[in-house]
């Protein structure tokens, strides 16, 4: 089996932003200890648009100082094996700086930018990324999960050499003002082809869909989740700190009323399900497991359970390892083959 731990490496949301060391430098380097330990290669889905936009206000001293530490940062995972790719959050492109950020968050998917926009901003922002990491970018992931409606990605991927997304999950949903998608008519696979709609099989498509594994989850999961947060308050603290965006009010009910569907996730409370869902996903003829998790949204027990997740799935044999490692460049039959069958670990050289 193939188990994917993949976060996106990005600020905060929702008002304030938080700090790049709580958010996102701190966590990732506690993530690339752990890593090391157990032979662990991750994948990080890299907010370029932020790198980006940090970038061009190096004119202020501590925004470049940001800049650099990232940048170091990036190529201290590429040169620890680990995989950096493309995650777009379009409310960073005409955001302003004025000692703290002002997001445009009106912009927050990427849908409300034309499709020549589109096209210019994935081919800057793929570019920018492959100077930073000397190797290919070729997989994405939605900011927001605003995958859709694909049309208006497809020939900016087809231009600069996207061909795998890794955003769906099985039997998602959500709509809000900020969070717009519809997944409920998924496969229910871990791996397939498609051209224009990332929920249709095409066989010969020219694009590649790596879900994000899916887990039903009961109300009392929700409930369990305020009740332990209050319990324990330090232990279940997430380290970003800055301000998140909230589920709304409505939202909220349903999934405290009513059994729904969510992404497998090594964030915060989420990550106890990681065990009892890969206990189940491996008695399936499945070949790839994908977690999602966000560096700003680690806790102390998120931390320990994915350590022991890492612990207990390696001894049984799986392996930890990277979107780029399975799948990339050159793109050949082979490498497909290997992400459809499951693997022992004492195939690895
Ligand atoms: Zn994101």
């Amino acid at each position: 089996m193939n188990i994917y731990v993949t976060y996106d490496y990005e600020l905060c949301f929702g008002g304030q932003t938080g700090t790049i060391e709580k958010c996102m430098l701190e966590p990732t380097y506690k993530l690339m200890q752990l890593a090391k330990l157990h032979q662990a290669h991750f994948t990080f889905f890299v907010d370029v648009l932020y790198l980006m936009k940090l970038k061009e206000y190096s004119f202020i001293d501590t925004l470049a100082e940001e800049f650099q530490a990232i940048k170091k940062q990036l190529e201290a995972l590429i040169e620890q094996g680990h995989d950096v790719q493309l995650h777009l959050h379009t409310h960073w492109i005409n955001a302003r700086y004025d000692g703290e950020w002002n997001l445009d968050l009106p912009n927050y998917r990427i849908h409300k930018f034309t499709t020549e926009e589109i096209n210019k901003i994935v081919g800057t922002s793929v570019k920018f990324l492959e100077d930073i990491t000397k190797q290919k970018v070729f997989a994405f992931r939605a900011g927001g999960w605003c995958l859709q409606p694909f049309d208006k990605l497809k020939e900016a991927f087809a231009n600069h050499g996207v061909w795998l997304d890794s955003t769906v999950f099985y039997k998602g949903y959500n709509h809000t003002p900020t969070n717009l998608y519809d997944f409920r008519k998924s496969p229910d696979l871990d791996l397939w082809k498609f051209d224009d709609d990332p929920l249709k099989i095409e066989a010969d498509g020219a694009f590649t869909e790596l879900p994000i594994t899916s887990c039903a989850v009961s109300p009392l999961f929700y409930w369990k989740t305020v009740f332990f947060k209050k319990l324990f308050p330090k232990k279940h603290a997430v380290i970003g700190d800055g301000t998140f965006l909230r589920s709304n009010k409505a939202q909220m009910v349903r999934l405290l009323l009513t059994p729904s569907h969510a992404v497998v996730s090594c964030d915060g409370y989420r990550s106890s399900l990681l065990e009892p869902t890969f206990k189940a996903f491996s008695n399936t003829s499945k070949a790839n497991f994908v977690v999602i998790g966000h560096p700003k949204l680690m806790s102390a027990y998120s931390l320990d359970k994915l350590e022991s997740f890492i612990f207990n799935t390696t001894k049984q044999g799986h392996r930890f390892t990277s979107i780029h490692e399975v799948f990339g460049a050159p793109k050949t039959e082979e490498a497909l083959t290997q992400a459809n069958s499951p693997t022992e670990l004492s195939n690895n050289p």
